[in-house]
């Protein structure tokens, strides 16, 4: 992967552009929201779900029934996260711009169709969220695994781009009395909000209260 293909290198602002395996599994394992583009009918769709990574393969999941992960099962699709760092104020209108890293990642999604593989992919992507969790609920049907479709894509052809730092504005702007600089921008995590019908007594366990990523 540390190389480009033609199609994942960044053309626009390329010094941005990073394609080694740390930078683009940090990217994918620092927030769990991506974004499917495939085609369905001729007309291109882009579907928000959730993704995992494990080793060099991306993962999404869903309802058997989802249009979506039926239309990307054995198609060419084009997955992305991003996470906005920082709104980068410039002088001019012109010279805005965002900190961001974001990753875009190319390939034939696959269908997992061994059961067992199936359950210990949503395992890990429980797991990876909560340690510990999986073990904790009650167990999956047999019903709720073939309810649950799960795809891979390979993390063959993938791009990275970020953009850190200040504004880079026009040499003359310089001179203006404008306030300029970063609005760095953080997802945050609140306290968990007990479900009304918790039995009395049941508290959050560790990977509740310690719940964070990014
Ligand atoms: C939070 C956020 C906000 C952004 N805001 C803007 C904006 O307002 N306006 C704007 O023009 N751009 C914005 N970008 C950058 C945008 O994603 C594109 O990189 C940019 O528009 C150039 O697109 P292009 O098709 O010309 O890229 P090209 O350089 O022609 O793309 C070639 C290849 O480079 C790779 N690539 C391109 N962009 C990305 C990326 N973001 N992440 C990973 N790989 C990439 C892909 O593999 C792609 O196939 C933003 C990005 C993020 C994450």
């Amino acid at each position: 992967m540390d190389a480009p293909t033609e199609r994942t290198r960044v053309k626009r602002m390329n010094k941005r552009g990073k394609y080694d395996a740390d930078t683009v599994h940090g990217i994918l394992d620092a927030t769990p929201i991506c974004n499917v583009g495939y085609v369905f009918d001729g007309a291109p769709y882009v579907t928000p779900t959730l993704q995992w990574r494990e080793g060099d393969h991306l993962f999404w999941h869903g309802s058997s029934a989802s249009r979506m992960l039926e239309a990307c099962e054995n198609a060419e699709v084009c997955v992305t996260v991003s996470i906005i760092d920082g709104f980068v104020m410039a002088r001019s209108a012109y010279n805005h711009s965002c900190n961001y890293r974001s990753v875009m990642v190319f390939g034939t999604a696959r269908k997992l169709t061994d059961p067992a593989e199936k359950e210990a992919r949503l395992k890990a992507f429980t797991d990876g969220l909560w340690p510990g969790r999986w073990d904790m609920l009650r167990k999956m049907t047999a019903q709720e695994l073939k309810a649950t479709t799960v795809l891979a894509l390979a993390l063959d052809e993938a791009s990275a781009k970020v953009r850190t730092g200040p504004p880079g504005d026009d040499e003359a702007d310089y001179a203006l009395p404008i306030w300029a600089g970063v609005i760095p921008v953080r997802q945050q995590i609140l306290a968990p909000v007990d479900d009304p019908r918790l039995l009395p007594g049941v508290t959050p366990p560790r990977h509740i209260t310690d719940f964070s990523f990014g």
